[in-house]
């Protein structure tokens, strides 16, 4: 596990979204994916959080299979 700066995104996030989170939670909570900053936009843009390899990994592996479900 390595602390790494990740992006923050604003803004009320989608459905989707949620619905995403909730796999990455259960499956690569450690990804490098932007971190949530709530509905008001500041002017930090980055924040720290702890990566692994692993997780990266399996998201990415994740998202492939998720693109190839939606080209069928
Ligand atoms: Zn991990």
């Amino acid at each position: 596990m390595e602390v790494k700066q990740v992006r923050i995104s604003y803004g009320l996030p989608s459905r989707a979204f949620f619905d995403y989170a909730e796999v990455r939670s259960e499956s690569f909570p450690n990804c490098d994916d932007s971190v949530l900053g709530g509905c008001i936009v500041r002017e930090i843009t980055h924040a720290e959080k702890n990566v692994c390899e692993q997780c990266n990994t399996a998201r990415d592996e994740w998202r492939k299979a998720e693109n190839d479900n939606d080209k069928d």
